[in-house]
This record gives structure tokens, C-alpha cells and sequence, in this order.
């Protein structure tokens, strides 16, 4: 991979990277074709990070299709589909990890206390494997994308970072690999994150601005769910992620929702 992205180089080739854990699916090639824009040559990896599992999590459980996945990525005319095995990422004696501190503690952070320290720790290492001029990451994963962001500006790494809206459903669930876990009346009960955020962009739009109102509009519309267990809804500041009291200007409201084995997350940027 290193080689090959050595060589790219040389010609004066742009590489655009989007890294993924595979199970593919529309949000992912939407962001694969964003990337054919924006880059002349595009590198997809497909890695179920294991440092970004909590122990009791779907490490093993997490869906996986190797075959339909390179199919897909084949007909997007991506260059290179990166697929390395466990050991090559963490051979024995590994032992060096990236800790974005701040960002990785509220939100999802707070439930999954080494998730964003696996995944800043893979992403440094893809990037430094690929060697991307530009990367791609969803807006789905929002504290996910403010993560990679910090890391690249606080290492000097010389990478655009793009962020891509979230790709939803016709009927807005947002698209996500764990979706596949969801039984048919699960995935009914799911509509309801997407609903709870547009309830709250209208309250937004018809003036509301407290929070305390904004939060309770969500938790009201999920314990209209029996099958939908709140875990947690933040309305922060889009930038530090630090809760606000008001909407002013922007404000990022995200949440996350246990459904059956599914644990889905949603979020959407409200403006005043
Ligand atoms: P994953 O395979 O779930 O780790 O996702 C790989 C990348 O695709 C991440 O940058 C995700 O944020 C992005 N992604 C996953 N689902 C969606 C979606 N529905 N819309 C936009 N981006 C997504």
C-alpha cells in the first residue's frame, strides 16, 4: 500500500481515502463518489478496528461481506480497496496509541470511554499507510469526523478533511451497517431518532432556543417508542462539543439510542 501510494506521489497524483469497516452500503458510497471527485485516484479501506470496541461490544457479531463489498467498490471504479489483516495493523508488542483528549469525552465518549482513542489510533495509522491528500468521513459519526480533524491539525498532518452529509433512508433513517440488526418492528421503532431531530429543527425554526425545551421535545419522542431506549441526547457546541444552554448561532444536537441489540446514533446541526 505504502509503495503503491509512494508511486502515486511521484506522478503528482491526488488521493482521496475513505476509510471504512466495511459491510458497505449507500452512505458509504456516497462518500466514495464525493471522493472520485476529489481526487483523481481513490483508496477505500475496510478495517473492523478492534481498539475501537468496548470489550463487552459487537467486535465479533459486527456484520462482514468481503465478496459484495469489493463487488461494489469494483463497480464505483475505485483504484484500490485496502484490506489489511488484524496482525499487519497490530503486530505483536504493539504498544503506541493517539488520545485526542477533550473531544473524545463527551457524547458517545462518555459510553464507550475507548472508542475515540481506537479510532484516532487507526486513523493515524491509515493515514500514514494510504498517504491521502484528502480524506472523506460522514457527518453520521459527527464527533467521530471533529476527532480526525483535531488529530490531523494537532500532528501537522498534511490532510484535507472533508466531512459528507449524512445519507439517509427515503423515510430518514440514517443508513448504518448496525441497521442489519434491527427486526422488522425495530426498524419502525428506529424512525424515531430521525423524527425526535426534525421535531426539534421546527421548534428551532418556530423560535425556540432553550435547550432544556429542545432536549425534552427528544426525550419525549422516544419514550414514544417502547422498543427505543434513550441513551443519551446532548445539545453542544458543534466545535468543543461542550453542552449549551441556548441555541445561538449553531448547535449540534446528537443522540444515541439503544434498539434491540442496535445501538444507533443521529445528529443534526441546528440554526437559529
Ligand atoms: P463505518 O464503516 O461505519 O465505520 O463508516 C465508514 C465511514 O462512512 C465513516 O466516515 C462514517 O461516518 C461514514 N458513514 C457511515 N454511514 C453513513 C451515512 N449514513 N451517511 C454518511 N456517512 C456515513
Amino acid at each position: 500500500m505504502q509503495d503503491w501510494s509512494e508511486a502515486r506521489h511521484r506522478e503528482g497524483r491526488r488521493i482521496a481515502f475513505v476509510p471504512t469497516m466495511g459491510f458497505l452500503h449507500e452512505g458509504h458510497l456516497g462518500l466514495v463518489r464525493d471522493a472520485k471527485k476529489r481526487g483523481d485516484r481513490v483508496v477505500v479501506s475496510i478495517f473492523v478496528n478492534p481498539k475501537q470496541f468496548e470489550p463487552h461490544e459487537d467486535l465479533s457479531a459486527y456484520p462482514r461481506d468481503i465478496a459484495r463489498d469489493r463487488k461494489l467498490l469494483e463497480q464505483e471504479g475505485v483504484d484500490v480497496l485496502f484490506f489489511p489483516a488484524d496482525e499487519e495493523i497490530y503486530p505483536e508488542g504493539y504498544q503506541t496509541h493517539v488520545e485526542v483528549e477533550n473531544l473524545s469525552l463527551p457524547l458517545c465518549g462518555a459510553f464507550r470511554p475507548g472508542h475515540f482513542r481506537g479510532v484516532a489510533t487507526v486513523v493515524a495509522k491509515l493515514f500514514n499507510i494510504v498517504r491521502p491528500h484528502v480524506a472523506l468521513f460522514g457527518c453520521k459519526d459527527y464527533q467521530q469526523l471533529q476527532v480526525v480533524r483535531r488529530l490531523v491539525r494537532d500532528l501537522n498532518l498534511a490532510i484535507e478533511i472533508v466531512g459528507h452529509p449524512t445519507v439517509r433512508e427515503a423515510d430518514g433513517l440514517a443508513i448504518s451497517s448496525r441497521n442489519a440488526y434491527l427486526s422488522a418492528a425495530e426498524r419502525k421503532a428506529a424512525l424515531s431518532l430521525s423524527r425526535s431531530l426534525r421535531g426539534a429543527e421546527t421548534l428551532v425554526k418556530k423560535g425556540e432556543r432553550n435547550s432544556r425545551v429542545i432536549l425534552e421535545s427528544v426525550h419525549r419522542e422516544i419514550a414514544r417508542e417502547p422498543l427505543a431506549k434513550l441513551e443519551y441526547v446532548s445539545l453542544c457546541d458543534p466545535e468543543s462539543l461542550c453542552d449549551v444552554e441556548q441555541v445561538r448561532d449553531v448547535a449540534l444536537l446528537a443522540l444515541a439510542v439503544r434498539i434491540g441489540k442496535a445501538r444507533l446514533i443521529d445528529n443534526v446541526i441546528l440554526k437559529s
